[in-house]
This record gives C-alpha cells, structure tokens and sequence, in this order.
C-alpha cells in the first residue's frame, strides 16, 4: 500500500471521496477481487479508487484526488493504474462518474472481441450499441485513447474493452453503477441467446422511438 501522496488539502473533493467509499463496494458484485476500479468528478478534479486495494479497505482520506492531467493532488492511498482511461473519458465527454470492471458477461463479449449490439431496448440507456475498443496493456494512454475513440465513434456512453473488461459513464455514479449492470445483463443475454440461434437486432426506427419514449419515462413530479 502506498502512502507517500503529497501532504494536500484533506477537504480537496471530500463529497467525491465520499461517494467514492460509499459506492465502491458495489464494485464486488459486478467484478472480481480487486479488478475494476471507479470514479467520480467534480469540475476539473477526479476522486479514484485506490489501486489494488479491496473496496471495503480504505476510507475518504485515503481516495486519490487527480486532476483532469493525471497530477496526483490529494490522498493517501495511490490512485488506479486505470487514471489514463478515466481522465482521458472525462476530458473527451466531461460525464460526473466512470466505473472499470472484468464483470463477466461484458468480459466473455470482450474475449469473443464482439460489440454488443442492440438485441434489447434497454441497450438505449447507454446509446445504440456498445462499441468494442481494441486491446492494449492496462493503464496505457493506447487503452485510453482506444476507448475514447470506440465511444466517440458510436456515440454511447459504454465501451467494452477487448481482451479486457468494461467500461461505462454515467452522470453521477449511481447511474454509472446501474448502467453497468444493465451492460452486464443485456451482454449476459445476448451471449446466452446467441448459443441457441440468431438474435435479433432492433432497427435505428425502433431505437428512435425508444430514445424518444424513455425521454418520459420514470417519475415526473408535474405529470397529472
Ligand atoms: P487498479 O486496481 O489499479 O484500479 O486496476 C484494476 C484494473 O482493472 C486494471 O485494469
Ligand atoms: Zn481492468
């Protein structure tokens, strides 16, 4: 474990650093160990998981705070070796939250080098499909830029990582959260239909209307 983080503002981010103690955990049920990793932005500054540190095992004074270069500002612990990929999303798209994970469904349509495409219409949460970025190390700026750029081209907010895992955005972090699992699930299903035939594939009509429809949907205080 490191500890050697320049001596810095321990408010630096704190409402991030929370979120990122207080949600972290969920990590366990979508990834394995100590893989994948989170994080949480707030104006040109990032709050990261630690790296290679159990997700129940450290507290707000130890999250790593970065800014948008990847200069460590603040924290005890040493950041993610994944900060490229996470400060490298924000600074192309500027989401609030980004979560990493191997879960295991998005990792076997990695394996398979396959995109997921839109088999559902759940897939709407996260854009019209999503994208397959090409394999590189881990914490390279190539992982980085290849996300970016699998995530640009299909205009979605997901991408899976060849060889890999998963990575998804989202506007605070429980959306991440909830959109990884929802990635995790329509991958899940399409993998397991694909062993019994040839899924079916929405059409750009029938994403429209989805897109258009979830525009309304959910709760809204001032509908009668
Ligand atoms: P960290 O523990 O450094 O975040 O790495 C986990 C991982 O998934 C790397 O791709
Ligand atoms: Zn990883």
């Amino acid at each position: 474990m490191s500890r050697d983080a320049p001596a810095s503002d321990p408010d630096l981010l704190r409402d991030a650093r929370e979120a990122v103690v207080e949600h972290a955990p969920a990590l366990a049920a979508l990834t394995p160990g100590r893989t994948g990793n989170l994080s949480v932005r707030d104006g040109d500054a990032v709050a990261v998981t630690p790296t290679g540190v159990r997700y129940d095992a450290f507290d707000a004074d130890d999250v790593p705070v970065v800014s948008l270069g990847g200069e460590r500002l603040a924290g005890r612990m040493a950041p993610s070796s994944e900060v490229p990929m996470h400060t490298g999303i924000y600074e192309h798209d500027r989401p609030g939250a980004i979560v990493h994970t191997h879960s295991p469904w998005a990792t076997t349509m990695a394996t398979l080098g396959r995109k997921l495409p839109p088999v559902h219409y759940m897939i709407v949460s996260v854009g019209r499909e999503v994208p397959l970025a090409d394999y590189a190390p881990y914490g390279t700026e190539e992982l980085a830029a290849n996300a970016v750029a699998a995530m640009a081209e299909a205009d979605a907010d997901a991408a899976i990582l060849a060889n890999h895992g998963l990575v998804v955005t989202g506007p605070d972090v429980e959306t991440a959260i909830e959109n990884t699992h929802h990635v995790e699930d329509l991958c899940r299903l399409y993998l397991r239909a694909s062993a019994v035939g040839e899924p079916n594939v929405l059409t750009d009509d029938q994403l429209a209307t989805v897109e258009e429809r979830f525009e309304s949907y959910g709760q809204r205080p001032d509908a009668e």
